[in-house]
C-alpha cells in the first residue's frame, strides 16, 4: 500500500481552491489568503488545539442564545466546506449569506448560491441593505440575512468588515488562523483553527449545547476572554 502523504489533507484544500479558481468563485487573491491561512495552520500542527476548542465552546453558546444567527459565507469557505456549513446552519436554524469582498460581485454571489442549491440548500444572496462605514463591496448585505441579524459567524475575513458589523450593534464570531489579525482581535470570539475543523467541531458543539439551559449558555459566553486566549496561541506559535 502506498502511504498516505503526510500532508494530504491540505493538499487535498490546496486541489479544492486550485478548483474554485478556475470555476470563478474563488479569486487569485482568495488563493493567496489560502496560502496564509496555510502557514499559520502548519505552525499550528494542522489539529485544533485546545483554546481553539475553548472558542468553539463559546462560539456554540453565543450561537445557540442568538435570536436571528446568520452564517455569511465567501469564495474559500464554500469550496472548502459549503457541505458542513449547512449541517451547522440546519442544527442553529441560522440563515445562510454569501458575503465577498472581490468582484465581479453579482456573479460570484450567484456562483456561491448555485454551489449551495447543489447541495439542497437556498441561501441569500440579494443586496438590498448597507452595513454603515465599510468601504469595500462587503457592505452591500440583504436586509432579511446579515443586516438584521444580531450573531454573525464569519470566516476568512478583513478587519474592516468585522469592525463595521461590531459598530452596527452585532455579536462578531470569526473563523481565522491567523491570531494576531485584526479580525481576531475585534471579533466577540475568535476561532483560530481551520473551517474544515473549526465548523464541524462547531455543529458537533451545538448539537451537545442544544439541551443545556439558557443560564449555562450565558455563563460560558460571560466566562470567555478572546484577547486573553488570543495570546495563548500566539505563544503556542512562537515557542513551537
Ligand atoms: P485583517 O484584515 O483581519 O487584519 P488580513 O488582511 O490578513 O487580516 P484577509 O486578507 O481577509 O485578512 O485574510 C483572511 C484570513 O483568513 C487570513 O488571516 C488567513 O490566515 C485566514 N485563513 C485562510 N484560510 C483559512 C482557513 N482555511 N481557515 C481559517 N482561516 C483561514
Ligand atoms: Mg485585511
Amino acid at each position: 500500500m502506498i502511504p498516505k502523504h503526510p500532508r494530504a489533507k491540505s493538499l487535498e484544500q490546496r486541489h479544492l481552491i486550485e478548483k474554485g479558481v478556475s470555476k470563478g468563485i474563488v479569486t487569485p487573491t482568495g488563493m493567496i489568503a489560502h496560502g496564509r491561512g496555510e502557514a499559520f495552520d502548519y505552525l499550528l500542527g494542522e489539529k485544533t488545539s485546545v483554546e481553539a476548542e475553548k472558542q468553539i465552546e463559546a462560539a456554540a453558546s453565543m450561537l445557540l442564545l442568538a435570536k436571528k444567527p446568520i452564517i455569511s459565507v465567501n469564495g474559500n469557505v464554500t469550496v472548502l466546506c459549503a457541505k458542513e456549513i449547512i449541517k451547522l446552519a440546519k442544527v442553529l436554524g441560522a440563515k445562510i449569506e454569501a458575503n465577498v469582498f472581490y468582484k465581479p460581485i453579482a456573479k460570484r454571489k450567484k456562483l456561491i448560491a448555485k454551489e449551495f442549491a447543489k447541495q439542497g440548500m437556498q441561501i441569500l444572496h440579494n443586496s438590498n441593505a448597507k452595513i454603515p462605514g465599510l468601504n469595500s463591496e462587503r457592505k452591500n448585505v440583504s436586509r432579511e440575512g446579515i443586516y438584521s441579524a444580531d450573531v454573525v459567524l464569519i470566516m476568512l475575513e478583513d478587519g474592516d468588515r468585522t469592525e463595521a458589523l461590531r459598530k452596527a450593534g452585532k455579536k462578531v464570531i470569526a473563523v481565522d488562523l491567523n491570531p494576531l489579525s485584526r479580525t481576531a482581535k475585534k471579533a466577540n470570539i475568535a476561532i483560530i483553527d481551520n473551517v474544515v475543523r473549526a465548523v464541524p467541531l462547531l455543529t458537533k458543539k451545538s448539537q451537545k449545547y442544544k439541551k443545556k439551559p439558557k443560564k449555562w449558555l450565558t455563563g460560558k459566553v460571560k466566562k470567555f476572554r478572546n484577547k486573553k486566549i488570543l495570546r495563548k496561541i500566539e505563544l503556542r506559535i512562537r515557542k513551537g
